[in-house]
């Protein structure tokens, strides 16, 4: 094992190829926590519903309880439920393989599921690239595969599940006391600033308009950012996730023609705009700046 981690960091290449690989794996089980983790929390605050209104389930009851976990059943076609063969659930080159169509029913498959696959390997090796094999490197890593399994999960559900916020925001402070990123005065002051200054403007804005812009989970995803970067950082990320926003905003307002008031969930321009800041922090300043004082 030792032997392997002198490699990586002796050889780019076999660090990056290493990183490439695992990360398309990742990139494959986030596939199944954007599609169920939502569907495993809407059955449990479901339940728990239930349970503080003591109902009772009823036979009609025409959402019947779930029947899997992150873990089983193994991947099926959700329509043939057919099982997939290890050797058709190998990331990327299956779907290619198959021609992006089940090998039962011939029922084709989404371009979304390869493509969050390649965007997981590219994302961490653009990571594993610019920071070099470090621990810094690890936590990056996890940040960004977390991140994009929440960007999916929001776009989709409007949601930012507290499943994978909160313990990635302890990670952060944790991280912080072993002096990989930030002092951890630095880390909890930049947390809390990340939190209010959204929690601030979101009370704001509803007593102003009663109406709601963002969600707890856009705090908590900001206050990550706090943790890992400063609060030096917070104002960056939250101009350039409104940059971010527009871009995306027209491209799909052009694309797909979606009416301005379609509700867009605020979480991925976040962490899009956090993770820019992370790797190119020093960049996005500096030009900034030079916009500023020109
Ligand atoms: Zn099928």
């Amino acid at each position: 094992m030792l032997e392997v981690f002198q490699l990586m960091q002796v050889h780019t290449w076999f660090f990056l190829l290493v990183v490439g690989l695992v990360s398309l794996c990742i990139g494959s089980f986030l596939n199944v926590v954007i599609y169920r983790m939502p569907k495993m929390l809407h059955e449990q605050w479901r339940c728990e519903c239930e349970s503080l209104l003591n109902e009772q389930i009823t036979e009609q009851h025409n959402t019947p309880s779930l029947s899997f976990n992150l873990a089983t059943p193994g991947s099926h076609c959700p329509a043939c439920n057919a099982k997939i063969k290890p050797w058709h659930n190998i990331p990327l080159l299956s779907w290619l393989i198959l021609r992006g169509r089940c090998n039962d029913c011939k029922t084709p498959i989404s371009m979304r599921y390869p493509l969050i696959e390649l965007g997981t390997a590219l994302s961490a090796l653009l990571v594993a690239w610019h920071f070099g094999a470090s621990e810094q490197t690890a936590l990056y890593l996890v940040l960004t595969w977390a991140l994009i399994a929440l960007i999916f999960i929001d776009i989709d559900h409007m949601l930012l599940p507290d499943q994978i916020t909160q313990p990635l925001l302890w990670l952060m402070l944790i991280a912080s006391t072993f002096n990989i990123t930030i002092a951890p005065t630095e880390a909890i002051i930049g947390a809390a600033v990340g939190y209010l200054s959204l929690w601030s403007v979101y009370w704001l804005f509803k007593l102003a308009t009663g109406k709601e812009g963002m969600g707890y989970g856009d705090f908590k995803l900001l206050a990550i950012f706090g943790a890992l970067l400063g609060w030096q950082a917070i104002l960056t990320i939250v101009l350039l996730s409104s940059c971010v926003g527009a871009i995306i905003g027209s491209i799909q307002l052009a694309v797909q023609g979606k009416d301005k008031s379609t509700p867009i969930p605020f979480g991925p321009y976040l962490a899009i705009a956090g993770w820019l800041t992370l790797l190119f922090g020093d960049i996005i300043e500096n030009w900034y700046f030079s916009l500023i004082l020109a």
